[in-house]
């Protein structure tokens, strides 16, 4: 076998990507633009840079899905999770690292392995020979970014991302909501009931406007410069423009009878939409935001009917390049229009430094696989490597397809478990022990699970 895997980007996606390959036994050729060519949140020219916060979130395999990655990660042998072991820096349930050494170790490991050659060069254009996988992240460089906009059409890679918050449908409540598409639009019951409401009174949407004019914002970092304005404001953005705005906006009430009280008409309604094919998450309409977290939660649930929702991911505006993959990926990454070319880490639509590496972790193993001539099987959909690719490469919803978290909300239900609050724990503990068999025995289906997360 002489050919090469060229990977494009050695930050958390490639540098786990060629890890990976280069452990099967393929020659690969690592590029990366940094130090040469900059971006506005890398500091360094090292692999694997983290670019804000030290922190790869919970470690908690049992009960947190992205704990469950870590735990699939550190099963399949995985560079960043070696890295992150060995910095690990206290931080209660969660695993953060000295983020410094962290990416020299990360660094002098893929400098010195003997299958891997680095190029400090910025790559420009997407090749029609050779295997490739670009991992190229949220601020992919712009010679690249309009060379894969003339491949995908400039409809297919977004700049910015703008991100309503997700809400899991278990914790909404139903004896104030209703399903219903406005004036029942749609051939079938399906398409009539596609929208999720939650009516507000004159005095709930007065309370509501005050909240949401209140609530703390996040500012772009320097550097990051604010064209989202054109198409997707963010609410607070609305409501700062008129108090009215919202309600002859995401927020009419027009259309839409409340079934639980039918004569009395909604001065404001919240929509929400169905986020997956499972139905197991809903975001809520037009509400991108750059409110900060902590003031998102309290604000949203405020709306009747989310007074409890547990939020799968929060809304948010940011720079980043991702691709429209539910329609541009098949199943192993490949982009259907030139499949020599795998895409992973952010810029396939996943959100987070673990989530990329665990894209990357695939692609590599992918192409390595396909390289070697044993092709590997599509991953499993109860992992959670699997809940995940299957969400981007074609569980989401394209149309209004965004930047996704790993979460529990991504993952087939388990008939006979209870559902809501109560049942949480006994729930995500049997999908964290299903995911383990499911990944295990995909990795190598002679090694029983205890011994691989080791
Ligand atoms: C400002 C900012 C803050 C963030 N904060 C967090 C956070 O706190 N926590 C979190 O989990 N996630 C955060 N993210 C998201 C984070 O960037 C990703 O989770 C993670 O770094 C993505 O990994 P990646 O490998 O896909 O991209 P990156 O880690 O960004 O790696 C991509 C690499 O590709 C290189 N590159 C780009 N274009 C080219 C080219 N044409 N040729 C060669 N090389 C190229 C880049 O230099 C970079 O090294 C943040 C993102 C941004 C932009």
């Amino acid at each position: 076998m002489t050919e090469k895997l060229h990977i494009v980007g050695g930050g958390m996606a490639g540098s786990e990507a060629a890890w990976q390959a280069a452990e099967m036994g393929v020659q690969v050729v690592l590029h990366e633009m940094r130090p040469k060519v900059e971006t506005f949140a890398h500091r360094t020219g090292n692999l694997g840079e983290m670019v804000c916060s030290n922190s790869f979130r919970s470690d908690d395999d049992e009960q947190n899905a992205v704990g469950l990655l870590h735990w699939e990660m550190r099963a399949a042998n995985s560079l960043i999770m070696q890295s992150a072991k060995k910095h690990r820096l206290p931080a209660g349930g969660a695993l953060a690292v000295d983020r410094d050494p962290f990416a020299q170790t990360i660094t002098d490991i893929l400098t010195a392995h003997p299958n891997v050659a680095i190029s400090y060069e910025e790559v420009t254009e997407l090749p029609d020979q050779g295997q490739w996988i670009f991992a190229t992240g949220p601020l992919t460089s712009e010679t690249l970014g309009a060379a894969i906009q003339a491949e995908t059409g400039a409809d297919r890679l977004a700049f910015f991302d703008a991100i309503a918050p997700i809400v899991y449908a278990e914790s909404i409540d139903m004896s104030v909501a209703w399903m219903q598409s406005r004036y029942d639009k749609g051939e079938t019951e399906e398409e009539q009931k596609a929208y999720l409401n939650c009516p507000m009174t004159k005095d709930e949407y007065e309370t509501f406007i005050d909240a949401l004019l209140a609530a703390d914002k996040t500012e772009f970092h320097e550097g990051e410069t604010a064209k989202y304005f054109d198409g997707c404001l963010p609410i607070e953005v609305m409501a700062e423009r008129g108090r009215e705005t919202l309600r002859f906006g995401p927020m009419k009430p027009v259309g839409l009878t409340n079934i639980h009280k039918p004569d009395e008409k909604a001065y404001a309604v919240v929509q929400l939409r169905r986020d997956n094919a499972l139905g197991t998450l809903f975001n809520i309409v037009g509400f991108q935001t750059k409110m900060k977290y902590g003031a998102q939660t309290d604000v949203f649930k405020m709306i009747p009917g989310l007074q409890d929702a547990s939020f799968a991911r929060l809304g948010g505006i940011h720079r980043n390049t991702f691709l429209n993959s539910p329609t541009l990926l098949d199943s192993q990454m490949r982009m259907r229009s030139k499949p020599n070319i795998r895409f992973a880490g952010q810029v396939t639509g996943v959100e987070g430094y673990v989530e990329s590496a665990s894209m990357g972790l695939l692609a590599g193993r992918m192409a390595a696989g396909e390289l070697l001539g044993t092709p590997l099987t599509d991953v499993p959909q109860d992992s959670a490597h699997g809940a995940l690719i299957h969400h981007i490469t074609g569980g989401a919803e394209a149309k209004t397809f965004q930047p996704m978290n790993v979460n529990f909300g991504l993952f087939r239900p388990i008939d006979g478990l209870k559902g809501g609050r109560r049942g949480r724990k006994d729930r995500y503990k049997a999908y964290t022990d299903r995911a383990k068999t499911a990944w295990s025995e995909w990795l190598d289906p002679s090694n029983e699970p205890a011994l691989l997360a080791d």
